[in-house]
């Protein structure tokens, strides 16, 4: 579900006959105000204070509420906690690497044919969009790679046949 302004939002709220509260309110309007996805720490912070109970408790179950309303989705951009953007917003799919903690963003559409080749081999229907698909980041594969070259002896290269006798 899709609100292209807080009206919008506050009007959806009410209409599946749930009360505007001030807080809902306050964590409605931090989320369009955000520019990228938010934590539920952060959205309490710039609440501080503002909010009836525990800033922090009482923003995740707004974000719960909303979540359940399909205005607000959630993804972990890596081990961390979730951010929240509003539903409507561009999706990002998001590469987290496992060696360094660095986290990129990547186009949807740039998995699809990993989707369609799941869906036609498990029937499967494929979701990256929730948690990171893990790895290593450019860097860290370099260095991999770098440390495989140098001295260390890898377990493949042990393995590999000495070239052919040419004499
Ligand atoms: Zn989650
Ligand atoms: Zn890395």
């Amino acid at each position: 579900m899709v609100a292209d302004d807080l009206a919008a939002a506050l009007e959806l709220v009410r209409r599946r006959g749930l009360r505007v509260t001030a807080s809902r309110r306050l964590v409605l309007e931090a989320l369009f105000a955000a520019a990228e996805p938010v934590s539920a720490d952060e959205i309490a912070a710039g609440l501080h204070g503002r909010l009836p109970t525990s800033d922090l408790t009482s923003v995740y179950r707004n974000l719960e509420t909303l979540g359940e309303l399909g205005l607000v989705r959630h993804f972990h951009a890596g081990h961390g906690p979730g951010r929240y953007v509003l539903a409507g917003r561009a999706q990002r799919e998001y590469l987290a690497c496992e060696q360094c903690g660095a986290v990129e963003s990547v186009d949807p559409a740039r998995l699809d044919a990993a989707r369609d080749a799941i869906r036609a081999v498990n029937g499967f229907e494929a979701s990256f969009s929730h948690f990171p698909i893990v790895g290593l980041c450019r860097r860290c594969a370099a260095l991999r790679r770098r440390g495989r070259h140098s001295g260390r002896v890898s377990v493949d290269r042990a393995l590999t046949p000495p070239p052919p006798d040419r004499s």
